[in-house]
């Protein structure tokens, strides 16, 4: 079984756009794999962008069953949104910190799955929310781009917490490590 670190904000992968993926092919399993390891790995995600582990290709995973449902999509966007609503939303890039932020209540998605073939669906609530943020990380933004000014105040201040905390520990190795 092997896992990546996530990428903590600051990092530059999280501000690129990935690239469209063109070929699903065995090593593409494994990096979905490996995604997968490391998304139940973190216990609180319930979804996991592949330029949060480093990887520069346009697919997120997910599970909104707690490990019982791993989903996958390819090259996702999003083709309609209509409503609001408000969710406590985090993220495994930015631990420790919720904002209550407001977003549409659902959402048209277009995407490829693991079969290569392209299919479109309606999610609502949780999981439009979930594939709204991740589509986010796809484009190389993050949550912080949705909070208010209280909030973002807020969670600089976190940030910088979370870095002097992470710097006064050893170094951590980042990337590919085996467990
Ligand atoms: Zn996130």
């Amino acid at each position: 079984m092997a896992s990546y670190s996530i990428r903590i904000v600051g990092d530059p992968v999280l501000a690129e756009p990935t690239k469209e993926i063109t070929e699903i092919d065995g090593r593409l399993v494994k990096v979905i794999d490996a995604m997968f390891d490391t998304l139940y790995g973190s216990d609180t995600g319930i979804g996991l962008a592949a330029n949060q582990v480093g990887v520069q290709k346009r697919l997120f995973v997910y599970d909104l069953e707690g490990g019982d449902d791993p989903q996958v999509l390819i090259n996702p966007r999003i083709t309609g949104s209509d409503g609001e609503w408000v969710y406590a939303e985090g993220c495994l890039s930015i631990p420790g910190v919720h904002y209550d932020i407001v977003r549409p209540k659902t959402v048209e998605v277009t995407a490829v799955g693991l079969d290569g073939n392209e299919f479109s669906f309606e999610a609502d609530e949780l999981f439009s929310r979930l594939i709204q943020h991740e589509i986010d990380h796809l484009d190389g933004k993050l949550m912080l781009e949705h909070l208010d000014k209280d909030q973002l105040k807020d969670a600089k201040r976190a940030i910088r917490e979370m870095r002097l905390a992470r710097e006064a520990e050893p170094p951590r190795r980042s990337g590919f490590r085996l467990r």
